[in-house]
């Protein structure tokens, strides 16, 4: 029956489809949106199979982690968003915000018992296995999961990659296949879905739909959920539609200067996507398709070579490769890791040559330690240490390049490497707005020696990990209007 690449379908729980249930559910977790995604588009596919509606069902819950202010407003604008678009198409959105604490308990299970089968995102960081799990056993019927993450699916290879160089190699050789499978721009224009349909009444009755704009748009409504409220909201709005202006704006922008200022920290030329992606309010189809657009790609440009090398395999300008290096190698790598290393934010999945270089430093004596109420409270003596961690706060974010300082002065300042990984979590996935992604879990384990190599000379505390200080960073990039911005400013 099905368009989508079968390596991107994974069946959970091995239940019977229900033939004679009331409709298709989608449950969307990971790819919060209508446009580019496959798991969407296989649930319409299901629908008009089996002449059955096809329910969307878009909750948020107050027991997910890190849950703060700053990212439930985020997640909110995205529903606001997909309320509205979805009110247009021939289906039947169902958004629930929880608003306490296990008031949404049994709502799957009641969601799940009158579907024929269920189909949800394929998302390591949000269904983790013990999230999976505790699920399946609430699901009597057909449920699967549907993998929309890259360019090429996560479960293409089960291999899991050490190197970036390593993972581009087998881009360069097997990612050309998968340039033709691109999920459709609206998977909902392709006709033949049934009408929409309303939930049965109990559902509408015990679980009901909230208004959801007071909650995205005013503080003293999301004050009312029991979530961490320390962590203010941001001034960009979540959702498709903002995603697809900052994507214009970066491609037709920035973009050309990608390669050239990228690591300076006064300029602003990256993308802003990563909270976007995270959330699944866009795609990494449609970025990739909008920037080779604008380069005025096609398939012939690329190159015959596999050579591992950051630029060259398109065919495209310096810059634009450089930008797709970072979207499509390094965010996918991470994929890649994580669909694979269930443990990914644990100590002992760093390299064994990290591991045995920071246990064998675990115990040098540290000019400085700090708690980690201090790190969160910017009250270091490093003032451009400071400074990100209050960008950080402030803005949800820190430039790339600063963000790897922040996290080598963690593992310098903390009292043992293992601390360093919990205060790197903690701290990143609390403030960042694109915290808790497979791409956390990289860069926080790129700081501990992750799809890097020894280095020398060897260090206190750092071992053979690479090392970083603030001295030889102002000395490499632009910080002084940086410093300025960011020097007391806090939230
Ligand atoms: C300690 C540390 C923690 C990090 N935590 C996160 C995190 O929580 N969430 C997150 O998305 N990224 C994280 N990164 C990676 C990187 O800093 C961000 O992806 C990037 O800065 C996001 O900004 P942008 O969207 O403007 O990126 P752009 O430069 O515009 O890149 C486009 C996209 O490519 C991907 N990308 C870019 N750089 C990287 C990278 N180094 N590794 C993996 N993917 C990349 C992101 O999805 C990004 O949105 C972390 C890096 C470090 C060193």
């Amino acid at each position: 029956m099905t368009g989508i690449p079968a390596h991107r379908i994974r069946s959970v729980v091995q239940h019977a489809l229900r033939s004679d249930g009331d409709y298709v559910l989608y449950w969307l977790v990971a790819n919060r949106r209508g446009t580019h995604n496959f798991s969407l588009q296989y649930a319409v596919e299901w629908a008009r199979k089996l002449a059955k509606p096809l329910v969307l069902f878009e909750p948020l819950w107050l027991d997910d982690p890190w849950t703060t202010d700053r990212h439930y407003q985020f997640v909110l604008e995205g529903m606001v968003d997909n309320e509205r678009y979805f009110a247009e198409k021939p289906v039947t959105y169902y958004p629930y915000l929880e608003l306490e604490q296990g008031r949404g308990k049994g709502l799957i299970e009641a969601l799940a018992k009158n579907a024929c089968l269920v189909i949800s995102d394929d998302s390591p960081c949000f269904f983790s296995p013990q999230v999976l799990e505790s699920v399946t056993s609430e699901i009597s019927v057909r449920f699967e999961l549907v993998d929309s993450n890259g360019l090429l699916p996560m479960r293409s290879s089960e291999r899991v990659f050490s190197r970036a160089f390593d993972f581009r190699r087998y881009l360069q050789k097997n990612l050309r296949e998968h340039l033709n499978d691109f999920p459709l721009s609206d998977p909902l224009a392709v006709g033949g879905i049934p009408p929409k349909v309303s939930l049965r009444p109990l559902i509408y009755r015990q679980w009901p739909i909230t208004d959801l704009k007071p909650y995205a748009r005013s503080k003293a409504c999301l004050g009312k959920l029991s979530i961490d409220h320390g962590v203010g909201v941001l001034p960009i709005r979540g959702g498709t539609h903002a995603a697809g202006q900052l994507l214009q704006a970066f491609v037709q922008h920035k973009l050309e200067r990608y390669l050239e200022v990228r690591n300076q920290p006064e300029e602003n030329v990256s993308s802003g996507l990563s909270p976007y992606l995270h959330f699944g309010h866009i795609s990494v189809h449609q970025v990739f398709l909008e920037t080779v657009k604008h380069a005025g790609w096609d398939p012939g440009h690329l190159s015959e070579h596999v050579n591992g090398r950051a630029t060259g395999w398109w065919g495209l300008h310096d810059a634009v490769e450089r930008f797709l290096d970072q979207l499509i190698t390094w965010r996918e790598l991470g994929y890649n890791f994580c669909a694979f290393c269930p443990d990914y934010d644990q100590f002992e999945t760093l390299p064994s040559w990290a591991q045995q270089t920071l246990e064998a430093h675990a115990g040098d004596s540290r000019p400085h330690v700090y708690s980690l109420g201090e790190l969160e409270n910017a009250g270091t003596h490093d003032p451009l240490w400071n400074a990100a961690q209050r960008q950080l706060r402030s803005e949800g974010r820190i430039h790339n390049y600063l963000r790897m300082l922040w996290g080598k002065k963690i593992l310098k300042w903390s009292p043992s490497p293992r601390q360093a990984l919990s205060r790197m979590i903690e701290l990143n996935n609390k403030y960042a707005l694109d915290g808790h992604n497979p791409n956390s879990y990289s860069g926080i384990g790129w700081v501990l020696g992750r799809y890097d190599r020894a280095w020398g000379p060897e260090r206190q505390i750092f071992g053979k990990v690479r090392y970083m200080t603030s001295r030889n960073t102002a000395r490499k990039v632009r910080v002084k209007h940086y410093l300025q911005r960011y020097a007391s400013h806090d939230q």
